[in-house]
């Protein structure tokens, strides 16, 4: 990964230290924010953006989601705060922050509540994207907060209402993912905003493309800026994500899926990718009876519905997620070449940088069709300097796509046996064979297309669009609530449990174990991300472990 500058006119250079974040001349409050996040060293993005935007320069960074580009601005942001305060103790807005989504907005926002948690005291701030009355908000501006973070058009709507005055107190101003401002139709909310800010102020842009957008945003508000373009492999290194993959052919998938889960072989957060969507809500159906609650990412909903499915993954609703898509969450937002008009539609960028966080395992249920599609679902995982397995499960029929794959790995990776055989012996796991097959076998297609149609009705009736259809005709919008309860797939009280019998004598001890610990632990140590102690909780940190147990 090398960072290179890409404007002539700049005047940054590329050839700097590696440097820790102690080094990086920030407030042991930050420093100690930063420890409990669990993230030991900057990432590539943050160790070159920090420095440069401590030192006062306008940035220009190109990260994708997923390089750490949040903390990249807002570390410093809070630090030049910090500093500030120390010089002067009047409260003023001197920090603003633009997302094109409410969404993006929210994820700035819990960054940067994890990054204050030491100096919360000290630093306020507010996210107003939500499309609350402004005088609900206006309480909130009048305390004057550091840090402002919203849309283009909302913060612009406080400002013509007088409810936010920044001219002459805004010193630094971001704008994230901004290929997708102009895109969302903000280009005239951001001309007008501009004009309600102060003639000096450092500016950061960050965007994962360089689009003809950004050039002109960047033309807007940025002087003579450092360029920072990460140039990143698609996938983290071998030592960061391990690949496995598992012998498995259709018959036994389930089987195996629902072992390793139960037996909590498995641990941190997943995400399961299967081919179609009726596989989805087949695999969901199936888990369900076993009392494994997950949820699916449908890539035929629209965008918002599939947000709030990441957000649930994400706030900790659901730790496992069934994706049939892997492209579900990058949809283009790019100009519509055919005719050379922008497609100025929210809907179809909304998803952008809203990323699956803490994912510790991606599971290939069914393997991907092309080496693309093994990418960008492995990606997933590994994101800022987490560790990350991919495992597949692959049937004989699949070896020739798997070598294909590996083949293309190894030139990514300059490295042989890229793929480590996950050892699963089904014999040992006979009673869990016979309770997956007869649970699979319930979901039958009518309970799979039952379940479908429920999650659409589901997705009418929290329609804001349909709200005032129905305010119009409440007759239809009773009919869709006293629909007769949906059959699904009967849910058998006694397939929760894992009885002791069924469990094989090598898994005995440290099944209980986990189970026991599971309990005390936190849901930062089943993530990996702090530091684990005991026997059991090191064995459980390792996402796969069940590798060595299975091993003949
Ligand atoms: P972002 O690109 O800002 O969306 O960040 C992607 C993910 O990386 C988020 O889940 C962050 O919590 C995580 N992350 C950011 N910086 C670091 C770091 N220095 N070490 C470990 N994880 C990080």
């Amino acid at each position: 990964m090398t960072p290179s500058n890409l404007d002539e006119h700049s005047e940054e250079e590329t050839e700097e230290k590696i440097k820790q974040f102690h080094e990086l001349g920030l407030d042991d409050r930050i420093l100690k924010a930063i420890a409990k996040l669990g993230w030991l060293e900057p990432t590539l993005i943050q160790e070159k953006t920090i420095p440069l935007i401590l030192n006062g320069k306008d940035v220009l960074i190109r990260a994708r989601t997923g390089s750490g580009k949040t903390g990249a601005f807002v570390i410093p942001l809070i630090q030049k705060i910090l500093s500030n305060k120390e010089i002067h103790q009047h409260q003023q807005i001197s920090g603003l922050i633009l997302s094109p989504s409410k969404e993006l907005c929210k994820q700035i926002h819990e960054v940067c509540t994890n990054l204050t948690i030491k100096c919360s005291r000290d630093i306020k701030f507010v996210d107003i994207s939500a499309q609350l009355d402004l005088v609900t908000q206006q309480p909130l501006l009048i305390e004057k907060p550091d840090i402002i973070i919203g849309t283009p058009g909302r913060v612009l709507q406080h400002l013509k209402a007088k409810n936010l005055y920044l001219k002459k107190t805004i010193e630094t101003l971001i704008i994230d993912e901004a290929d997708l401002i102009f895109s969302f139709g903000y280009e005239n909310e951001i001309k007008a905003l501009l004009s309600y800010l102060p003639i000096v102020y450092q500016a950061i842009l960050a965007s994962a493309t360089l689009s003809e957008d950004v050039l002109s945003l960047k033309k807007l508000v940025l002087h003579n800026p450092a360029i920072l373009k990460l140039e990143e492999p698609p996938l983290a290194p071998p030592s960061q994500l391990t690949h496995y993959t598992l012998t498995a052919e259709e018959n036994d998938k389930a089987t195996i899926l629902y072992t390793l889960l139960k037996l909590s072989l498995i641990r941190g957060k997943c995400i399961i990718f299967v081919n179609t969507v009726d596989r989805c809500y087949k695999l969901k159906l199936f888990l369900e009876q076993f009392g494994i609650p997950t949820c699916v990412l449908n890539s035929e909903l629209p965008a918002s519905s599939r947000c709030r499915a990441v957000t649930q993954f994400n706030t900790g609703t659901y730790d496992i997620i069934i994706a049939s898509d892997e492209k579900a969450l990058d949809e283009p937002h790019t100009t519509n070449q055919k005719n050379g008009k922008r497609r100025k539609d929210k809907e179809s960028g909304v998803s952008r940088g809203i990323d699956f966080q803490f994912v510790s395992n991606v599971i290939n249920f069914d393997f991907p069709l092309d080496i693309n599609a093994y990418i960008h679902r492995a990606g997933r995982t590994a994101r800022g300097k987490n560790e990350g397995t991919a495992l597949s499960f692959v049937a004989v029929r699949e070896r020739p796509m798997l070598n294909e794959i590996e083949e293309e790995l190894k030139k990514l990776y300059d490295q042989e046996n890229l793929f480590k055989t996950y050892q699963f012996k089904l014999s040992e796991v006979e009673g869990f064979r016979y309770r997956a097959r007869d649970a699979w076998k319930a979901v039958t297609r009518i309970a799979v297309r039952e379940a479908r149609l429920k999650e659409i009705k589901q997705e009418v009736l929290n329609c804001d669009k349909l709200k005032s259809y129905f305010e119009d005709n409440p007759k239809d919008l009773q009919s869709l609530r006293q629909d007769k309860a949906l059959h699904t797939v009967r849910l058998q009280p006694h397939l929760r449990d894992v009885p002791e019998y069924i469990v094989p004598s090598s898994l005995k001890m440290i099944a209980s174990g986990i189970r026991h610990n599971k309990r005390k632990f936190n849901r930062k140590a089943s993530i990996g991300t702090s530091a684990v102690k005991s026997k059991y909780q090191a064995r459980a940190n390792n996402p796969l472990i069940a590798l060595k147990l299975f091993k003949k």
